[in-house]
């Protein structure tokens, strides 16, 4: 498989035979990519442990950002801002940064992706309930509005940073991973 900067490229019926990179197609085109990445390849990905592991990791990273977020009391600002203030940070356009790459790991973590956007204001993957996908862009995730530096010290903020960092490393790795993985296979 080559990596490609080109939406052109050929195609085989569904499948596609190339890695869009970059991030300058219509949203449905690239989840449109993404699912048939993993369609042809998400079972040898789900076998290959190094893959695998850094899958693993990555999500780990997820799961200790959230609970520090709870920790430090920005999950109960932002759900005070969604209900009272109608949270206005996840808005229409933010999509359009995923990488096929970023979307294809969201299948392997088990995340549907959307068909259509649920909110004509808000982003693609924005549902009631906030965010509907596992692996959020680099730009969600280090995302602390004026709000919640007013309202959230300092020194809570800095040890949120740490997690963060950590889940945007972990993501990198996986990103590049995988990149990796389709450049060896060839395919
Ligand atoms: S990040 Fe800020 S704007 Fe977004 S929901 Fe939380 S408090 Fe509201
Ligand atoms: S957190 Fe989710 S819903 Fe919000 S902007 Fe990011 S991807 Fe979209």
């Amino acid at each position: 498989m080559s990596m490609v900067d080109n939406s052109d490229q050929q195609k085989d019926g569904d499948k596609i035979s190339f890695i869009p990179l970059g991030t300058d197609y219509p949203i449905l085109q690239k989840i449109k990519w993404a699912e048939s990445l993993f369609d042809q390849f998400g079972k040898l990905l789900a076998d290959d442990r190094v893959i695998q592991e850094k899958l693993h990791q990555y999500k780990n990273a997820i799961i200790s950002t959230g609970r520090a977020m709870d920790e430090v009391g920005v999950l109960a600002e932002c759900t005070d801002c969604a209900v009272n203030d109608g949270g206005s940070c996840c808005g229409r356009g933010i999509e359009s940064k995923f990488t096929v790459i970023l979307l294809l790991i969201n299948r392997l973590m088990g995340s549907s992706l959307a068909k259509e956007r649920e909110d004509a204001e808000g982003c693609w993957f924005l549902g009631p309930k906030g965010c509907k996908i596992i692996a959020r862009h680099t730009i969600c995730v280090n995302y602390l509005c004026r709000r919640l530096q007013d309202k959230i010290p300092q020194e809570k903020l800095q040890f949120l940073q740490h997690y963060i960092g950590a889940e945007v490393d972990a993501g990198f790795v996986v990103e590049e991973e995988l990149k990796r993985w389709f450049q060896k296979k060839k395919i």
